[in-house]
């Protein structure tokens, strides 16, 4: 059954794509899962067949060979993919999530035509790439401190000089860190005799072999540890013009005017509860392989718990289904507070259906050799995902019900 339930109606092409997800991720992300978590090593051979499957492109256009998927078929392959191997989905969300702000979600936003002409063709070097060479492209933007947060200036920075820019800085928990090919690096143009400000925020794919780039420090997490999200330095890094994803100025627009660009890491965490899910009524009934013949369902409690994390994960899937059909530019103010809430609810519930999968399934259902206390190491994570951590969400929903834009109590 897709992870929208066999009654939610599917175009034909999110039927295919979604089928094609399933298929891998039962038949090859499953067997792989394990190691990859135990070793914290990246999912190389997911990624050859996401490529093989064109899955790479999935939200490159059509006309440049990609898949042409718009926001809510991403994210219900994204959410797929999450419940086979959680950090497969994550990376993914890293990876697509790029030509997706820089394809779809850029038709969306103001430009002089002369910055779409070359946008039109900056676009095509990148899609090219992910299309044909099959390259990959990772998404850090956190910093350690306020920046992720939207709160501040990002402090990874670019002077512009002959032909390009010069981008120095760090960031931090940068996931496919060990495999990307290319970083789309979120930075602030370095004016002379100016502060730094959002306003000036770029968006560049610097080559992971550029002359200063340096990938460092260990990766030894509590979950998602298969996302291999190291440290990058940039030192003094030269990137060409044609490397920008958006054009100068268009990123503070898009974060401004197109919500729903920060909630794709969503989707992971909807495919996590759902296996949390299917693991303890699977489990339940005697069907996972090595752990049965004790019987359990027919207790009254264990009954209970199941219909709990059933009404969780219905709440959780009906917001999801909704708040993904939403995603477009310049939203209504009701929108928005439902793509916040719809941020926690799933991050904060996947972590509880994969609690209450614990305690109901047993002692012997968290051990290693099987998958659910993988589930719950890697659903912990989903609620500190900046910039919409759950804290953050309870913050703006709080801040924006009570205060229109420029309201102030002085
Ligand atoms: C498995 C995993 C993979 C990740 N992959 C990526 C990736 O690919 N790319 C990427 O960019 N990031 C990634 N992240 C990073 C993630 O988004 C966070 O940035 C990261 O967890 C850093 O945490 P922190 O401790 O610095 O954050 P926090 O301390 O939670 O936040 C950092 C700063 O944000 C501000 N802030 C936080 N909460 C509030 C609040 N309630 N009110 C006001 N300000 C607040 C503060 O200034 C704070 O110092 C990943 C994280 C994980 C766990």
């Amino acid at each position: 059954m897709p992870i929208c339930g066999d009654d939610f109606p599917l175009t034909p092409k999110q039927a295919e794509l979604m089928a094609i997800a399933r298929r891998l991720g039962s038949e090859k992300f499953v067997p792989r899962a394990a190691e990859l978590d135990r070793e914290a090593k990246f999912p190389f051979a997911n990624y050859a067949d996401l490529r093989d499957a064109n899955l790479l492109g999935l939200c490159v256009p059509e006309s440049h060979g990609g898949r042409g998927a718009d926001y809510a078929t991403y994210a219900m392959v994204s959410a797929e993919i999450g419940r086979y191997c959680g950090a497969t989905a994550l990376t993914f969300n890293m990876h697509v999530c790029t030509t997706l702000w820089s394809g779809l979600l850029s038709e969306d936003l103001e430009m002089s035509a002369e910055q779409r002409a070359e946008h039109r063709l900056r676009q095509a070097i990148h899609f090219d790439r992910v299309v044909k060479d099959g390259a990959i492209y990772a998404q850090p933007f956190s910093e350690g401190g306020a920046a992720a947060a939207g709160a501040a200036p990002f402090g990874t920075t670019a002077v512009k000089v002959d032909g390009g820019w010069q981008v120095s800085g760090k960031k931090i928990f940068a996931s496919l860190s060990d495999a990307a090919d290319y970083f789309g690096v979120l930075c602030t143009e370095k004016k002379t005799d100016a502060q730094l400000s959002r306003r000036d925020t770029l968006y560049l794919a610097v080559p992971r072999n550029a002359k200063g780039v340096r990938v460092e420090g260990p990766w030894d997490p509590l979950g998602m540890r298969a996302t291999v999200s190291r440290t990058l330095i940039f030192e003094d890094v030269f990137v060409p013009d044609d490397a920008a994803l958006m054009p100068q100025g268009l990123y503070f627009q898009a974060a401004s005017r197109w919500p729903h660009m920060f909630m794709t890491l969503a989707p992971t965490y909807m495919g996590i509860a759902q296996a949390a899910y299917d693991f303890t009524v699977a489990y339940l009934r005697g069907e996972i392989a090595g752990t049965g013949p004790v019987k359990r369902r027919q207790f009254a409690t264990k009954q209970i718990a199941v219909a709990e994390m059933f009404v969780k994960l219905e709440q959780t899937r009906n917001m999801f289904l909704r708040a993904i059909s939403d995603a477009k530019v310049d939203t209504s103010k009701s929108t928005r507070l439902r793509a916040y809430a719809t941020q926690y609810t799933i991050m904060e519930n996947a972590q509880d259906i994969a609690r209450l999968a614990i305690r109901t399934c047993g002692g012997q259902s968290m051990l290693k050799s099987l998958p659910l206390e993988r589930l719950y190491r890697d659903a912990r994570c989903g609620s500190l995902m900046l910039p919409w951590t759950a804290e953050l969400c309870m913050d703006r929903i709080g801040r924006e019900a009570l205060y229109e834009a420029g309201e102030t109590d002085d």
